[in-house]
């Protein structure tokens, strides 16, 4: 019983909040993430806390980035949302491109933002990227590929799964989901479209 109450306080809403902040003492952490069993409705808190700190309605189903949640909308679609509130189109659609975007190609580029002279990437070889939310302009990421390296599609996230998995199957689960529709958005390009 006391073990119990323990560790419900452990999971409590308020330490999940200074687990997203990165304020909760390692100790703590450490307990949290080894409690057995996982408290059933901790991912729901965790939601719960996470969805408290935007300034938007839209559901949030999962954060990908310190920044960027996906989000659903009152259509039913799932799209990549911005703390700023800026949206970056649907989620199976790599949000990179609808970015801001710095391209670094020079070792001066370079030496503006790493300060190691030994540490600068060949630009003969690669080249760095900065993707920046276009509504506030935060940075959302950075790459550093080869030359001509397709950009990278860092993750579509099985949110079906995640959901069922902890007992809350979401009501419109779809293999559709899963897709990769990247190519849609660049087809369009191709195609002259915006
Ligand atoms: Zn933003």
């Amino acid at each position: 019983m006391a073990n119990q109450q323990e560790s419900g306080n452990v999971a409590s809403k308020e330490n999940l909040r200074r687990l997203i902040d990165g304020t909760l003492a390692w100790d703590t952490a450490k307990r949290l993430m080894r409690m057995e069993p996982k408290d059933e409705d901790r991912f729901l808190k965790y939601i719960e806390v996470l969805q408290e700190r935007v300034s938007w309605p839209e559901k949030i189903l999962v954060r990908i980035a310190e920044h960027l949640y996906v989000v659903r909308k009152d259509d039913g679609s799932r799209v990549i949302k911005c703390t700023c509130g800026q949206e970056l189109g649907d989620y199976r659609i790599n949000w990179k491109l609808s970015c801001r975007v710095r391209v670094r190609k020079t070792e001066a580029e370079f030496a503006e933002v790493i300060s190691l002279r030994y540490s600068l990437p060949n630009p003969d070889l690669v080249e760095a990227r900065e993707f920046y939310c276009p509504g506030c302009l935060t940075q959302l990421a950075v790459e550093v590929v080869p030359l001509g390296y397709p950009v990278i599609f860092e993750v579509l996230p099985d949110i079906d799964r995640v959901y069922r998995e902890q007992g809350h199957p979401l009501p419109d689960e779809s293999p559709e989901w899963l897709e990769d529709r990247t190519n849609e958005l660049t087809g369009q390009w191709g195609e002259g479209g915006n």
